[in-house]
C-alpha cells in the first residue's frame, strides 16, 4: 500500500518495522463536549485505514488516548482548560463531564460503525508514565523548570518543525491568541510537560509529582500511552490536520528525545470537514452531532457514505444539500444490492471473477486509501458480467473495509418489501383480486388479468411487478 505521509510529504509505500504487524496510534477525542461531524469525519477515515490494513492480512493493533485532561483551548498551553469549560458549563465534576461525553463519543461511533480500538486509555490513568518521561527528560536536558512549570527546551533538537516550515515568529502566542504570551519559556516553541504554578487555581485534577502538585499538559500524554502499550517502534500515527502542530510536532519532540531513536515512521492527517456557517465549532451553541443528523431523519451510514465519497486529503465541504445527495446515492445503491440477496441458494462463487474485482478494490485503496475510487469498483460488482452469490461475496467483503452496513441494508429492504407483498393491511378483497390477477397471468390470459387490475385501481390500489416481486400499495 503506498500512502501519504505527512512527516516526508511523500506518497511513500507503507512497510511496517515489524513484518506483519502495524503498531497504530490515534489522538481521540478531548470529552469536554460531544463529538461533531468533522471530528467524526477523522474518525471514520481512520477506521477504514485500520480496516484496510487488516484486510490486507496485516495484524493491526490500534490504541486511543481519551484527553481528559491539560487541553487547552488555544491547542498550546494559552486559553482555557476545556475540560473545566464543559464542567462549568454544566455544573458537573470534570470526572463526571469526562464519562459522560466518552460515552457519548462512543455511541456515536458505534453509529457509524468506527470499530472500537484494542486499547482505549484515557489520560488521566496514566499520570505515573507522564512523570516517568518527564522526569527523563529534565535527566536528560530536554527540559526545564520555569515559574513552577515543566517545559520542553525546543533549542535542544536539531529539527522541530517536521509538518510544517514555521518561523519561530510565527509562533507569537501572544499576538495570535489575543492572549499574554508565557514568559517563562525560553523559546517560543517550548511547550508545558507539566503544570504545577497553574494559572487555573480551580484546576480540579491535581496530582502529587516531584515539582509539587499539579498536572500534565496536552501533548505528553499521547507519547507515554503509545509507548505504553505499542513500545518503543510506532508505525502509524493518525489525527486531524489541526494536530499537526503543535500536538504531533511536539509529541514527536518529547518521544525522540527520550527514546533516543525515531519514534513513528508514517503520520496519517485527515483533512477537515468544513461548514460555510461555522457549525461545526463546539463553542457556538447548536453544532453538528450524529444525534442531529439522526433527528433530522438521516441514517448516520449515510454521513459515513457521504465521507468515503471525498479523498481524506481533501477538506471536504458539509452542506444538507450535499447529504442530501449522498443519502439519496447511498438508498440507490442499496436498492440495487437488494436483489442480490431475493434468491441465496443458487451458483457457487465464481472465484476468478471475484479475484479480479477483488485486486480492483485493493488497487484503490493501495493508492493513499482512495475511497471514493472503491466506492466506484463497488458499482463495477454490480454491473459485472457474473453471478448473484459472486456479487455478494465482493460486496461483503469491500464492506468489511467500507462499513455502511450493506449486507444489513438490503436485506432490510428486501424485507420491508416482502412485508408489502404480503399484504398485511390490504383489505381481504383485494388480495382476493390479486391472487386471481396472477393466476391469470400464469395462464397467459393477459385481458383477464388486466381487468382485474382495473378493479384493483377501482378500489384505490395499486399492483405492479418489480424485480422483487409484486408489489401492492395504496394508490
Ligand atoms: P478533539 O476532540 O478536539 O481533540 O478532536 C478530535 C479529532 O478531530 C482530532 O483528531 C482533530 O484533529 C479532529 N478534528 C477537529 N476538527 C475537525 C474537523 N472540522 N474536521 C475533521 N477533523 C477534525
Ligand atoms: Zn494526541
Amino acid at each position: 500500500m503506498y500512502i501519504y505521509n505527512s512527516a516526508s510529504r511523500k506518497k511513500e509505500e507503507f512497510i511496517p518495522h515489524t513484518a506483519g504487524r502495524v503498531n497504530m496510534y490515534t489522538c481521540g477525542p478531548t470529552v469536554y463536549h460531544y463529538a461533531h461531524i468533522g471530528n467524526l469525519r477523522t474518525y471514520i477515515m481512520e477506521d477504514v485505514l485500520e480496516k484496510y490494513l487488516r484486510f490486507t492480512g496485516l495484524d493491526v493493533r490500534r490504541v486511543m488516548n481519551i484527553t481528559d485532561v491539560g487541553h487547552l483551548t488555544s491547542d498550546g498551553d494559552t486559553g482555557d482548560d476545556k475540560m473545566l469549560k464543559g464542567a462549568k458549563r454544566e455544573h458537573k465534576t470534570v470526572m463526571e463531564i469526562a464519562k459522560y461525553y466518552t460515552d457519548a463519543f462512543f455511541d456515536d461511533c458505534k453509529k457509524l460503525n468506527i470499530k472500537m480500538p484494542d486499547v482505549v486509555e484515557p489520560a488521566t490513568h496514566c499520570i505515573d508514565e507522564f512523570i516517568k518521561v518527564i522526569s527523563a527528560l529534565l535527566e536528560k536536558g530536554y527540559a526545564y523548570e520555569a515559574g513552577g512549570n515543566i517545559y520542553f527546551d525546543t533549542s535542544k533538537l536539531d529539527k522541530y518543525y517536521i509538518f510544517n516550515d514555521f518561523r519561530e515568529e510565527d509562533l507569537d502566542v501572544g499576538v495570535r491568541e489575543g492572549v499574554e504570551a508565557d514568559d517563562n519559556k525560553k523559546n517560543k516553541a517550548d511547550f508545558v510537560l507539566w503544570f504545577t504554578k497553574s494559572k487555573f487555581e480551580d484546576q480540579e485534577l491535581k496530582w502529587d509529582s516531584p515539582w509539587g502538585l499539579g498536572y500534565p499538559g496536552w501533548h505528553i500524554e499521547c507519547s507515554c500511552i503509545s509507548m505504553k502499550h505499542l513500545g518503543e517502534y510506532l508505525d502509524l500515527h493518525c489525527g486531524g490536520i489541526d494536530n499537526q502542530f503543535p500536538h504531533h510536532t511536539n509529541e514527536i519532540a518529547q518521544s525522540e528525545a527520550f527514546l533516543g531513536h525515531p519514534w513513528c515512521k508514517y503520520w496519517f492527517h485527515v483533512h477537515h470537514l468544513n461548514t460555510n456557517d461555522g457549525k461545526m465549532s463546539k463553542s457556538k451553541g447548536e453544532f453538528l452531532t450524529v444525534s442531529l443528523l439522526e433527528q433530522k431523519g438521516y441514517d448516520p451510514l449515510a454521513y459515513r457514505f457521504f465521507c468515503l465519497q471525498s479523498h481524506y486529503r481533501k477538506t471536504l465541504e458539509f452542506s444538507w444539500e450535499n447529504l442530501d445527495n449522498a443519502a439519496a446515492a447511498y438508498a440507490k445503491l442499496v436498492a440495487r444490492i437488494a436483489p442480490l440477496y431475493g434468491n441465496t441458494d443458487e451458483e457457487d462463487v465464481d472465484d476468478a471473477k471475484f479475484n479480479e474485482l477483488v485486486n480492483k478494490f485493493r488497487e484503490a485503496l493501495d493508492g493513499d486509501l482512495n475511497t471514493a475510487q472503491a466506492i466506484t469498483v463497488l458499482y463495477d460488482v454490480l454491473k459485472a458480467d457474473t453471478n448473484n452469490a459472486t456479487k455478494r461475496e465482493a460486496v461483503e467483503h469491500f464492506d468489511y473495509v467500507l462499513s455502511i452496513g450493506l449486507a444489513e441494508a438490503a436485506k432490510k429492504l428486501l424485507s420491508e418489501k416482502a412485508k408489502e407483498n404480503s399484504g398485511e393491511d390490504i383489505p381481504e378483497e383485494v388480495n382476493e383480486l390479486v391472487k386471481q390477477r396472477a393466476e391469470a397471468r400464469k395462464a397467459k390470459d393477459f385481458a383477464k388479468a388486466d381487468e382485474l387490475r382495473t378493479k384493483i385501481t377501482e378500489l384505490g390500489y395499486i399492483v405492479e411487478e418489480t424485480r422483487q416481486g409484486t408489489v401492492i400499495r395504496k394508490a
